[in-house]
């Protein structure tokens, strides 16, 4: 179900930020970094002192991360924690969200990686119950769903399981067996994503990729008396499109002149994640777009969530930084 009933085991999500370093153009202009983390939990903007602005110029979250940061702290400190409790039957979903070029998918795809890492480590060494992992990978573009395992560029349709909730007609689900495989795969999603980037201007600022890994697991023969039945739960990767397409600071002119410029998806994502940070009761309106009806079972509920939202250190994207920051305040 949707979940919009507040359980025992509810949590909030786990909300970090992360500001990638100043890349060598940026250096070469001598731009400096707007942002300073000045504890594990609290990032702040340095030039408060000499301008002015309504904006608020301290930000606390779960965790924080400078530029000089890797992805596997990122990961280690609190996304892991969400990410491996599809082991345990609950379904979760971490995303990346942030402007064009600010680290999302440098910072997902290192994600992505250490925890299916884990999640081998980890069946490796269980022998009271046996594991079966399938990996499957959409993009989701102008809300047409594509599949990243297939060389067919035809839309997928969502259709309305009665157990399963919302699934995607005719996707590819592959069982994943080992690490080479999962290599294999994820050329293959990268070659897919490029495909369609030479027709489409632009296309990967404006899509969502979700890469799904389904775990499900029964007790072995060497079980013990008593141990759990079947589960079944998938953790989510989602790198988001770049947060500049759900900017509402564009002027209605603006927004008439390019259609696709604001993105339906990653506005409802929005909405959907504020209603839940705030109660769990009430409306949220996950059928609104395919992403949020995609990722339902994984959201709210007794779902886990983490995003991690990245930011661009130089002074131009001061206002995409903001914009950045403000979505995270609202997902705590
Ligand atoms: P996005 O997916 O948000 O558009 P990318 O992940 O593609 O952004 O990052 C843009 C560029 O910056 C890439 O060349 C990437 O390798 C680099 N980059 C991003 N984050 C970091 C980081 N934390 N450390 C080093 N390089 C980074
Ligand atoms: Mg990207």
């Amino acid at each position: 179900g949707g979940g919009q009933e507040p359980g025992a085991n509810e949590e909030k999500i786990f909300v970090s930020v992360r500001v990638r370093p100043l890349n060598e153009k940026e250096i070469a202009k001598n731009n400096s970094c707007d942002w300073e983390c000045i504890s594990n939990d609290t990032i702040i903007y340095k030039n408060a002192v000499t301008e002015r602005s309504n904006y608020p110029n301290a930000y606390t979250f779960d965790r924080v991360y400078g530029c000089d940061s890797n992805t596997r702290q990122v990961y280690e400190e609190g996304v892991k924690r969400v990410a491996l409790s599809a082991l345990n039957g609950i379904n979760s979903s971490v995303f990346a969200y942030g402007q064009t070029s600010s680290g999302k998918t440098y910072t997902m795809s290192g994600i992505t990686q250490y925890a299916i890492s884990d999640i081998f480590d980890y069946i490796k060494n269980q022998n009271d119950r046996e594991f079966v992992l399938k990996f499957s990978a959409i993009e989701i573009y102008n809300e047409c769903v594509r599949d990243l395992l297939s060389a067919d560029n035809t839309p997928l349709r969502l259709l309305d399981d009665p157990v399963k909730g919302t699934v995607v007609d005719k996707l590819t689900e592959v069982r994943l067996t080992d690490w080479t495989h999962l290599m294999e795969l994820l050329a293959v999603c990268e070659a897919q994503r490029k495909i369609g980037e030479t027709s489409m201007n632009e296309m990967s600022s404006r899509s969502h990729q979700i890469l799904r890994l389904t775990i499900e697991s029964s007790p072995s023969e060497f079980a013990r008396i008593g141990s759990a039945s079947s589960l079944t739960a998938s953790v989510n990767f989602v790198d988001l499109a770049g947060s500049e397409r759900a900017s509402q600071t564009l002027s209605a002119g603006t927004r008439l002149k390019e259609g696709g410029h604001i993105n339906r998806s990653l506005l409802t994502l929005g909405t959907v994640i504020r209603k839940l940070s705030k109660s769990r009761n009430g409306h949220v309106p996950y059928r609104d777009s395919k992403l949020t009806r995609i990722l339902q079972n994984a959201l709210g509920g007794n779902a886990r969530t983490a995003i991690v939202c990245t930011l661009s250190p130089a002074h131009v994207h001061l206002e995409q930084s903001r914009n950045t920051l403000l979505f995270a305040v609202c997902a705590k």
